[in-house]
């Protein structure tokens, strides 16, 4: 086990803040973690993965636990799915790629999201009309009151548009230690998402094959999102609002090109869209800027504050809310 202490988290954030934690461990087995938790029992306690859905906003007095465990394995099989295990330290993108090369569909258009298998249980990320809930069939986590390891079905988690139970009653609770997912055997992957079937249709694919769809999320992400070992951010700043039918209604008569998603309880609205007509797009302060071709990013562009990100977000919150009179919410964790 490795503790470092009174240590910069530059590298473990994807804004690139240089923040001190009084320490930071990795784990290697569970049993490493018990030991962790029992020594640091009367600290602040955050499990990080590779910090890019977070905003350092000042140094964190207490202990930062990385997970070091990595691997995955398959555990049952029938003749239409697999049920694989995957550690909670291990990248999202790398499972993707595995499973995607083992021919077991589910998973190919969340390819390329930063972070963890266990944040991704945390999150419900999503991208190009997929979510992690839909293929999380269940999750190990240790129980930091009992220290036993218990696992969660996923109907338990709550799962919702960014959102499970470990966001806020399991926060302090559960530290994820594998996620069970269940994939399928000779899946036709879901080339719904209409960027995605446009993509597709541009790299010349007819009959997309679990790779083709991988490769065109990538192509998409990478044309899209800054890559963040060249500019520091957390991909969406803020979740795409849900509005009611009035709201919606109300905003339709003035801008009638306003895109939408049908749902149940309302019509989702992309944020940027919205931050896009509310005239933010290359809005900066100090190093922090919103991002030209994707204005839900924010990035830093080299030397911003957290201070600086922080006033760019409530500029954009409060342009949004003045043009539209509807409150956009930070996807971003502020720690
Ligand atoms: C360029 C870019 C693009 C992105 N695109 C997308 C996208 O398309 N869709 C999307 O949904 N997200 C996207 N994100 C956001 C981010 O990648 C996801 O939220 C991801 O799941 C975060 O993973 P992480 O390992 O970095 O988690 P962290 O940011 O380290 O942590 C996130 C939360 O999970 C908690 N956590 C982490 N590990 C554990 C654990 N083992 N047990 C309990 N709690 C834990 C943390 O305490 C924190 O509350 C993007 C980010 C970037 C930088």
């Amino acid at each position: 086990m490795n503790i470092r202490r009174n240590t910069s988290l530059l590298n473990f954030n994807t804004f690139h803040l240089d923040m001190k934690a009084d320490a930071v461990a990795v784990f290697q087995s569970v049993e490493e973690l018990k030991t962790l938790l029992a020594e640091y029992k009367n600290s602040p306690i955050l499990p990080l993965g590779e910090g890019s859905n977070i905003l350092f906003t000042r140094d964190y007095g207490g202990l930062v636990l990385l997970s070091g465990m990595n691997r995955a394995r398959a555990l049952t099989e029938t003749r239409e799915d697999v049920l694989i295990e995957a550690d909670a330290g291990l990248k999202m993108d790398s499972l993707i790629a595995q499973t995607v090369d083992m021919g077991l569909g589910g998973l190919e258009n969340l390819s390329y999201i930063p972070g963890t298998v266990g944040a991704a249980a945390v999150q419900n990320v999503g991208a190009y009309g997929a979510e992690a809930k839909d293929v999380i069939h269940s999750v190990k986590a240790l129980d930091r009151q009992t220290l036993d390891v218990v696992d969660i079905p996923a109907a338990d988690c709550c799962y919702a548009y960014r959102y499970s139970r470990f966001k806020d009653e399991w926060k302090d609770r559960f530290i994820i230690t594998s996620v069970v997912f269940r994939l399928r055997i000779g899946a036709v992957p879901d080339v719904s998402y209409k960027g995605l079937t446009e993509e597709l249709s541009r790299l010349g694919v007819v009959s997309p094959s679990l790779s083709d769809v991988r490769r065109a999320v990538i192509s998409l992400r990478q044309q899209k999102l800054p890559e963040v070992a060249q500019y520091g951010s957390a991909g969406s700043f803020f979740k795409n609002p849900i509005v009611s039918a009035e709201t919606f209604a109300k905003i339709q008569s003035s801008y009638s090109d306003v895109p939408f998603y049908a749902m149940d309880g309302g019509y989702k609205i992309p944020a940027a869209w919205l931050i896009d007509r509310s005239g933010c797009k290359g809005l900066a302060v100090g190093g922090a800027r919103v991002w030209d071709r994707q204005p839900l990013v924010i990035v830093n562009t080299g030397n911003a504050t957290a201070e600086d990100i922080m006033t760019l977000a409530a500029t954009v919150q409060h342009r949004v809310k003045q043009q539209f009179d509807i409150d956009l919410t930070p996807e971003v964790q502020y720690v």
